[in-house]
């Protein structure tokens, strides 16, 4: 469909590049309701895209370059973490290890010290301690499923700038390599002297060129696709169409992902060191990755050179099958339980390990979900309290657990409510190992540095903005408690939130939530507490501004 005719906006003009006119970026945020808004409301002050205030005075962000995320300027915090960030170096002799997990569909409510855990038949104590001993993150937000975060946060920019704006499925050709052009996290982190490792579910393309271990990781031991892409081959039970006819799976697997467990290097040496044969091999994956895991961690930890690794483990996105040796493990009992207790086990194993090896004080942990819970697998699915789920830019699917952990560095019992970002973890990481001048300088950045956030003992979040994308569509935005909304993911049947649900143009006003009084996004604002509706309006249209600049790429997954 041709943009302008989507939304209504042609009076915003668009550049004849096809680019451009594909992704409607333009107009995305400033839909037909805003629009008609807009006029009605341009009275506001509006400032200019650069300088302060992204357009807002709800905006404490300042702008210092074009191609950089507007920040909120902290100068006292920022002066204090670096300063004691250079003590940590000076005291270890060694920039600090970095260890992602990354849990794959855990919902916000699903850890306990999320509210969930035993309440909801699956305890995660040491999740829990994680967060106990660490910073708790209350507003810290994914992209709405895997691909698009995980891209995200190795490149330090939305999924809509790469092209990654959905999940890479069987069939899907790709036009043009993604990573092309892009400074990857590993790339940074191996430059500045880091050994890197992947671990588990990559997610992000399996062609030569986009595997891994060929965008910076020097060493790759996991699976490229989701669970279910796997598992699918052998569950009858589920698939009976589909493994119960020969032909027909013979002719699936022609196209389908990948179903082994591949140890890759960087340079292009890639082994199959197994495959996926049943249900139990499946259920038992996260097991075997978690165990190379704690065996690198010991490797490096001896090792000279300081040490990145992503953990990226299976569960719990579906299917779930327990792991053998844990089923029953969980109060629930339910397989998806199971393996929440499962995952909570393996990332208390890493911490003894880090323990254990002495590396606690110079390890940066960060433990995130990549997206809200899968509703469409329900009951094989998490949980979250707000409404929607993955796919969806509605809270559910974009607000997730995050908490940040270093000992002696993040004080310990912190909660922040501040936001965050995941694709934040890119500069932060970067400014860590002292590489923030080799983020690329010719590309638009959306990634913060959040160091001072993290480690001063009261850091707030030099994120002003939060902003949300379905696909090449730009839907939402949060600036402080408010959630503004240009588009809706409404499902047509309770909670199928990708199988059956549509993207829809919001009416006259976009909708306007406060989160702190309305955390369910139920009921707008509308017209009786709208004060901040048309300045709100005016952070969209900053952010549109820089893909004039910067345009995006589309890599062939736009439709
Ligand atoms: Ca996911």
């Amino acid at each position: 469909m041709n943009p302008g005719e989507e939304h209504g906006a042609p009076s915003l003009g668009h550049p004849a590049s096809s680019l451009r006119n594909h992704l409607t970026v333009s107009n995305i945020a400033m839909s037909a309701a805003m629009n008609r808004l807009w006029l009605l409301l341009t009275t506001v002050l509006v400032l200019s895209a650069t300088g302060l205030g992204q357009g807002s005075p709800l905006s404490r962000a300042v702008t210092t370059a074009d191609n950089r995320q507007p920040a909120i300027p902290w100068p006292k915090q920022e002066k204090a973490v670096r300063e004691k960030l250079a003590a940590k170096v000076k005291e270890t002799g060694k920039k600090p290890n970095i260890l992602w997990i990354i849990v794959d569909d855990m919902g916000y409510g699903d850890p306990g010290c999320y509210g969930g855990g035993a309440a909801i038949g699956a305890a995660t104590p040491n999740i829990d301690r994680l967060a106990k001993e660490g910073l708790k993150l209350t507003s810290c937000y994914s992209q709405h499923t895997c691909t698009p975060t995980r891209s995200a946060i190795l490149t330090g920019r939305l999924p809509v700038r790469t092209g990654l704006i959905r999940p890479i499925l069987a069939g899907d050709k790709l036009t043009s390599n993604p990573w092309t052009g892009e400074v990857s996290m590993p790339t940074l982190l191996g430059d500045a002297g880091y050994t890197t490792l992947l671990t588990g579910k990559w997610h992000v393309g399996e062609v030569v060129g986009m595997r891994p271990h060929d965008i910076g990781f020097d060493e790759f031991y996991g699976y490229y696709p989701a669970e279910k892409e796997i598992s699918q081959y052998v569950d009858k039970r589920r698939y009976p169409d589909l493994v119960l006819n020969p032909k027909r799976l013979a002719a699936f697997m022609k196209v389908a992902p990948s179903h082994h467990l591949i140890h890759g290097f960087k340079g292009g040496k890639t082994i199959e060191v197994s495959s996926v044969n049943s249900l139990e091999d499946m259920a038992r994956a996260d097991q075997v990755l978690a165990d190379f895991t704690k065996q690198k961690i010991r490797e490096l930890g001896k090792g000279d050179k300081p040490f990145f690794i992503e953990h990226c483990f299976m569960k719990v996105h579906c299917d779930n099958f327990a792991n053998p040796d844990l089923e029953g493990i969980s109060a629930s009992k339910y397989p998806f339980k199971d393996n929440v207790r499962e995952v909570d086990l393996h990332v208390g194993a890493f911490m003894k390990v880090l323990e254990e090896e002495g590396l606690l004080d110079n390890t940066f942990v960060f433990f995130a979900s990549d997206n809200g819970p899968q509703m469409d697998a329900w009951p094989d699915a998490g949980y979250t309290p707000f409404r929607g789920a993955k796919g969806t830019t509605f809270e559910g699917g974009v607000r997730v657990p995050g908490i940040a952990y270093w000992k002696g560095v993040v004080k310990p019992g912190r909660e922040s409510d501040d936001v965050f970002d995941l694709l934040d973890l890119y500069s932060t990481c970067a400014e860590l190992a002292g590489v923030t001048d080799k983020i690329p300088q010719n590309l638009y950045v959306d990634s913060i540095d959040q160091t001072s956030f993290l480690f001063d003992d009261e850091g707030k979040s030099k994120r002003e903005v939060v902003y949300m994308w379905w696909g090449a569509q730009f839907t939402a935005l949060r600036i402080r408690e408010y959630k503004m909304h240009f588009k809706v993911v409404i499902p047509s049947f309770p909670r199928l939130y990708i199988d059956m649900a549509t993207v829809q143009t919001v009416g006259l006003a976009p909708w306007l939530f406060n989160l702190y009084i309305d955390p369910k996004e139920q009921e707008t604002l509308g017209h009786r507490r709208n004060a901040w509706l048309a300045s709100i309006g005016a952070v969209a249209k900053a952010h549109e501004a820089t893909f004039k600049k910067y345009p995006p790429k589309n890599v062939g997954l736009n439709d």
